[in-house]
């Protein structure tokens, strides 16, 4: 395959925080609750006394209090707040002025009372001055023209890219607030990450995310993550309801997060018409098409030279937009098990301009992802996916891609795979991805490997990823998966630490507890984590109830270390007699369990399994035994890790 380059997919990113890599008391020995104790012992007393998982002090407490569970599942005292926002907001696509004015429904769930709230303000990292860790053009961040809170004015404050309110009252467990918010900013130019717009193929489109004050995550690990939005790192965010009204100039289309509650009031009848073919039509059908913008028939026309688009969204963890005069748009259906033994539609649609290469093509690939993640994983949870044309490279939301505009075919398919994955990871169980970064840009690259090398044939689709690991493992700028996003890069390498390496270690975990496990495993992670938000700690215990065995060798080096693997074979004795002593190195600092396998010189095969508890004694080097009825001519070693040197780990009888 030719052309699926990296770049493409390097662009949804990551950010840090105290955070819960922080170390904390020895792993909950302390724990009293009665029902912890016997889960420990598999957990954080490991059986073979191998290396363990760090403890997460938080993690710790939220088992205590009933939130969490010592087997990887939500506890039964699980809450989560919920939020629903109300917003109207108009774009004028001359001077990318947004303005917008929201009503915040939070209802506080948590066991306390909260006396105030936190919000992002992700758009000041546009603005002069503002602490960020990637260029960004400036163009003034948020303008905050009212903010009340039941009705009336309240006291905030504002640092960087949050905002405080202090409450007038508590707002006492199980009652809700009404936020009232009237705000205004300038959507960035092509350069911006994430979010911008851009002048090109005779058209401006504008991919707009991180547009609205939000309300930020209020969880039982650490209450508000009042983390600052630096540029790396991504999101942290509530599950929450939305119903949004985006008013821009007629003859634009837009695509959102969220279903078109008014199609016809913006749609021409005759694209009202074509969208309602789609559901029984096998290919792409062109719902807008160049003819129509060629014939100012993009939308309807009324008099007042503007139109507004309703969309609503429950459960999502955001909600994005974009929109251009010059989208053409193509849609698509597939269908996914709907969970009581049939099947429903899930709409894929794809806005592009005409001369964006290959973009024929989105709705498509867009499908055909989602219907591959669909069966590998469990059925896609909306009833839609947009994927948007523009100059984000590519950047995942709810329901909702942004991708630019790759050469090559098969890398439009890639990036498309890549944002799409992320819909079960972070959309569907909402990690914290600044925190954690491997944990939705591991599974998102992971996903979108499988699926690209199903799709194209790739023997290896992890090769990429295997040689950037092994090219700055064991150096300096190897940084732990468990350390936040926004403390890696300028002198860490973000990409090995959150896309490469992570999916790699995916690949070993299905590889160490096979193919069916792992994915029955996966599905049920994702099942008891829709719509919550489960911390690495509580993946690494759904992995190790799920297997019964302390995989604390493989979680603790390497998600929180960087040792590297080097099995070796560096001795064979007798290998002639069809008994062979053989000396195994471990020459760096992870232990891996090992298939030696064996061939004689009459061609047949024998291998020895080799457990990763024969490294548990400290021991540097250990002896296996390989018995055949004829000499031994070759020995390899294969270890379901990645290896620095995988040629140390072959013997051939004549070198
Ligand atoms: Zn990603």
């Amino acid at each position: 395959m030719s052309g699926r380059t990296r770049q493409t997919l390097l662009p949804c990113f990551l950010l840090l925080a105290g955070c819960a890599t922080a170390g904390g008391p020895p792993a909950g020995r302390d724990m009293s609750a009665a029902d912890a104790g016997r889960k420990l012992e598999v957990l954080w007393t490991p059986i073979q006394q191998g290396p363990a998982i760090p403890a997460s002090a938080s993690w710790n407490r939220a088992v205590e209090a009933g939130t969490r569970t010592l087997t990887g599942t939500p506890g039964a005292r699980a809450w989560r707040n919920t939020v629903s926002y109300q917003i109207e907001a108009e774009v004028d696509p001359e001077t990318a002025i947004l303005r917008g004015h929201e009503v915040i429904t939070y209802r506080n769930a948590s066991p306390g009372a909260l006396t105030n709230i936190v919000l992002n303000l992700y758009q000041n990292i546009f603005s002069e001055g503002v602490p960020r860790n990637r260029f960004a053009p400036v163009t003034g961040g948020v303008q905050l023209r009212s903010i009340t809170v039941n009705g009336a004015p309240v006291r905030y404050s504002t640092q960087g890219t949050l905002a405080f309110l202090l409450l007038p009252a508590p707002l006492a467990s199980g009652n809700s607030a009404v936020l009232e918010i009237e705000w205004e900013h300038t959507i960035p130019p092509a350069t911006a990450f994430r979010t911008a717009w851009e002048d090109a193929l005779g058209a401006r489109v504008f991919q707009v995310g991180q547009w609205y004050p939000q309300v930020a995550m209020f969880d039982d690990l650490h209450g508000w993550d009042a983390t600052p939005y630096l540029g790396d790192g991504e999101f942290y965010s509530p599950f929450a309801d939305f119903d949004v009204s985006i008013t821009v100039p007629t003859g634009q289309l837009v695509g959102a997060t969220g279903v078109l509650t008014n199609p016809d009031e913006v749609l021409t009848e005759e694209a009202l018409t074509r969208l309602e073919s789609v559901v029984n039509n096998n290919g792409i059908t062109r719902i807008v098409t160049d003819a129509d913008i060629t014939a100012e028939n993009t939308t309807q026309r009324p008099l007042s030279g503007s139109l507004t688009w309703r969309f609503t969204a429950e459960d999502v963890r955001d909600f994005a937009f974009a929109t251009s005069a010059g989208y053409v748009w193509d849609a698509t259906v597939t269908r996914v098990p709907d969970g009581v033994g049939g099947t429903r539609p899930v709409m894929v649609h794809s806005l592009y301009r005409t001369g964006a290469r290959n973009w024929e093509h989105a709705a498509g690939f867009g499908r055909d992802a989602l219907a591959f993640f669909s069966e590998a994983l469990v059925p896609y949870p909306s009833g839609i996916l947009t994927v948007a044309e523009g100059p984000i490279s590519g950047m995942e939301y709810p329901a909702m891609v942004f991708i630019n505009r790759p050469s090559e075919d098969d890398a439009l398919y890639a990036v498309i795979a890549h944002e799409t994955a992320h819909q079960w990871f972070p959309m569907m169980v909402g990690s914290d991805e600044a925190s954690f970064a491997w944990l939705d840009e591991g599974f998102a690259t992971y996903f979108e490997n499988l699926s690209v090398g199903k799709r194209y044939g790739v023997r290896d689709p992890f090769a990429l990823e295997r040689a950037s690991y092994l090219s700055v493992a064991g150096t300096e700028r190897e940084v732990p998966l468990m350390r936040h996003t926004d403390l890696v890069s300028p002198y860490g390498d973000r990409y090995v630490a959150a896309y490469g390496k992570p999916s790699l270690l995916l690949q070993s975990l299905e590889r160490v507890t096979g193919p069916e496990l792992f994915h029955a495993t996966l599905a049920e992670f994702l099942r008891n984590w829709t719509l919550r938000s489960p911390t690495p700690w509580d993946f690494f215990a759904a992995f190790e109830t799920a297997t019964g065995r302390d995989l604390g060798w493989l979680f603790g080096p390497w998600w929180f270390e960087t040792g590297v693997l080097d099995l070796a074979i560096t001795g064979v004795e007798g290998a002639e007699s069809g008994r062979a002593v053989v000396t195994i190195g471990k020459l760096g600092e992870n232990p891996a369990p090992a298939t030696l396998r064996a061939t004689t010189s009459s061609g047949t095969e024998t291998a020895v399994e080799i457990g990763v508890e024969r490294w548990f004694s400290g021991s540097r080097e250990i002896e296996v035994v390989v018995e055949a009825s004829s000499p031994i001519v070759r020995l390899e070693l294969e270890v379901p890790l990645p290896d620095m040197t995988p040629q140390n780990g072959v013997w051939t009888a004549d070198r």
